[in-house]
């Protein structure tokens, strides 16, 4: 089942709701508080499964790809993501 977005008043995937895609805080603490300071939920701080929707996005922000470098090996891979993610990571609306 696609996780709930925890964004106040918002539906998304809640029974009632839209069904939408999730997306999960990022792990990296700045980003999280400019999701957080967006969200604008009291006293709320994200666990691992909360998720917020894609109704928070605007599409043309999305990046599609990751890279990351292997240590092990040297070598710079980048892949396509399953998850789309921000590029600022921080909501539009
Ligand atoms: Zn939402």
């Amino acid at each position: 089942m696609p996780g709930r977005c925890c964004v106040p008043l918002c539906k998304g995937n809640y029974p009632t709701g839209p069904k939408v895609s999730v997306f999960s805080f990022p792990k990296n603490e700045d980003l999280k508080r400019e999701w957080l300071s967006a969200i604008q939920r009291k006293d709320f701080s994200p666990k691992k499964s909360s998720k917020v929707c894609e109704l928070h996005f605007k599409k043309s922000d999305f990046k599609v790809e990751a890279s990351a470098f292997d240590s092990k090996n040297g070598i710079l891979i980048s892949a396509p993501l399953q998850v789309f993610i921000t590029k600022k990571g921080v909501f539009l609306s």
